[in-house]
C-alpha cells in the first residue's frame, strides 16, 4: 500500500474530529456536575443528546467504517509492530462491537436507563423497592439482549465485562476475587477481637472548609498533580474527567464535620488525574492516548489514596502541615493517633463509605449478584433478601432497610453491569504494582516521609500511563510486574498495614 501514511492521517483526523466533539460534550457534563445553575437542566440534556448523537454517527459511520477495516488488514501483516497498527486494531475493535448493536436497542438503553435512575433517586429516599423493581427488570432484559448482540465465549456476564475491562472474563475475575474474599473475611474478623483499637471520633470535629481546599490542594499538587493542566472544583460525587490533552479536572466534596472525606478523596481523583496527565499527549483521542480500563484506572486512584495516602510515612511529612491548617482540631491529637484514625476498618453498610479491607467485600457481593441477575439463576423480587443475606454472610451486618441495601448505588439502574468489579481489580493491580515497584526502586516509605513522590510517579508513568491502549489491562500487569494479576499482593499489604495498626 503506497499511500498508507496518508489514509491512516485522514482515519485519525477523523477520530481526532469525533474526539473534539465528544470531549465538548465532557466540558458541558463537567459544568452540569460543578456550576450550572438547577433551571439550566432541560437544555443542556438537549445539548448532550444532540452531541452524542453526532458522536454515535461518526463512530458508526460505514464508509469510514470500511476504510479502517481494509488499512487494519494491511497494517496488521505488513507493520505488525508499529504504533499505527496498535491504534488501527484498536479502533476496529471498538467499532466492531458498536457495529453489532442495534441502533434502537441503543435508543431504548439510553432512554429506559435514563429514566430508570430519575425513578431510583425518587424511590430510594423512601424506601420504595416496589416502584423501583420493574425499572430494574426493565434495564436487565436489554441489558441481557445487549450482551446477546455483542456476542461472547463462555458466560453472558463476559460480553458486559469487556466494555470495562478488555479481555477480563467471568472466570478470570472469579479467580482472584473468590480467594480474596474469603481471606478478607477472615481478617475482619481478626480485627474486630484484636487487642489494639482505634478511635475515628476525633476526625468528626470541626475542619473549616477553606483549609481543607488549601491543604487538599498543596498535597495533590506535591504528589505531581499540574495545576497549569487541571483544576479542582466541587461537586456532589466527586470524579475526574479529561476534556482535552491538556486539562485534567478532578472534583470533591467538603464535609466540615468530617475530615476523610475531601482529602482523600481529593488523593484518589488526583491519581486518577496523574493517569490522565500522563497519558501521551500527542495521542489524544486515539487509543495510545486514551486510558486502557476502569481496573487500571481505579488502580491509579487507589495506589495515591490508600498506599500513600494512608501510611505512616505520608503522615510522618504531612501532619505537621495538616497542624498548621487545623490548630484547634489538631491541637491535642498526635501523629501516630492520627494516622491510626484515618485507618480504622469496621464492617459497615454503605460500600462507598466503607474501609480499605471491608471494601472489597462490598464489591464482590454485587459481583456475584449481577451474574446471577443477568443469567437469570436471581429474580429481580428475590434481590433485596439475597442482597441481605450476603451482607450476614460476608460483613455480620443487618440491612435495616434498601436505602442502606441494595438501592444505594445507582449503578444498576444506569446500565452499568459489570462494572462493579473493577473497583477490585483497581485495588488488586495497585497492591500488585506498588510490589513491583518497590522491588525496583526500594523501599518507598522514607521516600514519602520526605515528601518525595517523583520516583513512584515516573516509575508509574513509565509502567502504566505512556502505554495508553497499547495492552490489554493483563498483559499490561504481567509486563509491569512480571507477573498474573492475582490476589496475594494486596493480601499482604492489607495484612501488613492492618496487623500493625492492629497488632495482631
Ligand atoms: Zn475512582
Amino acid at each position: 500500500m503506497r499511500d498508507f501514511d496518508q489514509q491512516y492521517e485522514q482515519l485519525c483526523q477523523h477520530v481526532r474530529q469525533t474526539q473534539r466533539l465528544a470531549s465538548a460534550a465532557e466540558v458541558l457534563a463537567w459544568d452540569e456536575h460543578t456550576y450550572m445553575p438547577p433551571q439550566a437542566g432541560p437544555y443542556r440534556a438537549e445539548q448532550l443528546q444532540l452531541l452524542a448523537g453526532l458522536v454515535h454517527q461518526r463512530r458508526t459511520d460505514p464508509d469510514w467504517g470500511a476504510r479502517l477495516e481494509d488499512l487494519a488488514a494491511w497494517a496488521e501483516e505488513h507493520r505488525p509492530d508499529a504504533p499505527e497498527t496498535v491504534n488501527l486494531l484498536r479502533l476496529r475493535r471498538d467499532w466492531r462491537r458498536q457495529k453489532r448493536l442495534p441502533q434502537s436497542l441503543v435508543e431504548e438503553l439510553a432512554h429506559t436507563t435514563s429514566r430508570a435512575q430519575q425513578v431510583w433517586a425518587e424511590s430510594r429516599p423512601k424506601n420504595d423497592w416496589n416502584a423501583f423493581a420493574p425499572w430494574l427488570e426493565k434495564v436487565l432484559e436489554l441489558k441481557r439482549q445487549q450482551a446477546e448482540a455483542l456476542d461472547y465465549q463462555q458466560h453472558i456476564y463476559d460480553a458486559l465485562l469487556e466494555d470495562y475491562e478488555p479481555g477480563a472474563t467471568t472466570a478470570s475475575v472469579q479467580a482472584v476475587l473468590q480467594p480474596l474474599g474469603e481471606a478478607l473475611r477472615k481478617l475482619v474478623q481478626r480485627i474486630q477481637h484484636a487487642p489494639l483499637k482505634t478511635d475515628p471520633g476525633l476526625l468528626r470535629r470541626h475542619w473549616p472548609r477553606s483549609e481543607q481546599e488549601k491543604l487538599g490542594r498543596w498535597a495533590a499538587e506535591q504528589l505531581g498533580f499540574s495545576f497549569r493542566r487541571g483544576r479542582l472544583d466541587v461537586t456532589a460525587h466527586p470524579f475526574c474527567t479529561r476534556l482535552g490533552p491538556h486539562d485534567v479536572r478532578i472534583t470533591t466534596r467538603y464535609d466540615e464535620q468530617f475530615f476523610p472525606s475531601a482529602f482523600f478523596s481529593i488523593l484518589h481523583e488526583a491519581g486518577h488525574g496523574l493517569y490522565e496527565q500522563g497519558l501521551p499527549a500527542e495521542q489524544y483521542g486515539l487509543p495510545l492516548g486514551d486510558s486502557v480500563s476502569l481496573g487500571v484506572h481505579e488502580s491509579q486512584s487507589r495506589l495515591w489514596e490508600n498506599h500513600v495516602g494512608r501510611s505512616l510515612e505520608f503522615w510522618q511529612w504531612c501532619f505537621p502541615k495538616a497542624r498548621e491548617h487545623f490548630p484547634q482540631a489538631l491541637a491535642d491529637v498526635e501523629l501516630e493517633q492520627f494516622h491510626r484514625a484515618v485507618n480504622h476498618v469496621e464492617p459497615s453498610l454503605i460500600r462507598v463509605e466503607s474501609d480499605e479491607v471491608t471494601y472489597n467485600l462490598h464489591i464482590l457481593i454485587r459481583f456475584e449478584l449481577e451474574q446471577e441477575l443477568l443469567t437469570g439463576a436471581l429474580s429481580v423480587a428475590d434481590l433485596p433478601q439475597a442482597w441481605n443475606a450476603r451482607y450476614e454472610h460476608y460483613l455480620g451486618v443487618q440491612v435495616p432497610d434498601v436505602a442502606q441495601g441494595v438501592m444505594q448505588d445507582v449503578h444498576w439502574s444506569a446500565g452499568l453491569v459489570g462494572y462493579f468489579p473493577t473497583y477490585s481489580l483497581g485495588n488488586l493491580y495497585a497492591a500488585q504494582l506498588m510490589q513491583a515497584a518497590e522491588q525496583d526502586i526500594g523501599p518507598l516509605g522514607p521516600q514519602w516521609s520526605r515528601g518525595q513522590f517523583t520516583p513512584l510517579l515516573q516509575w508509574m508513568r513509565e509502567h502504566v500511563h505512556q502505554h495508553g491502549r497499547r495492552y490489554d489491562p493483563a498483559e499490561l500487569i504481567r509486563r509491569a510486574t512480571g507477573r498474573e494479576p492475582e490476589a496475594q499482593p494486596l493480601l499482604e499489604y492489607l495484612t501488613a498495614r492492618f496487623s500493625a495498626i492492629y497488632g495482631l
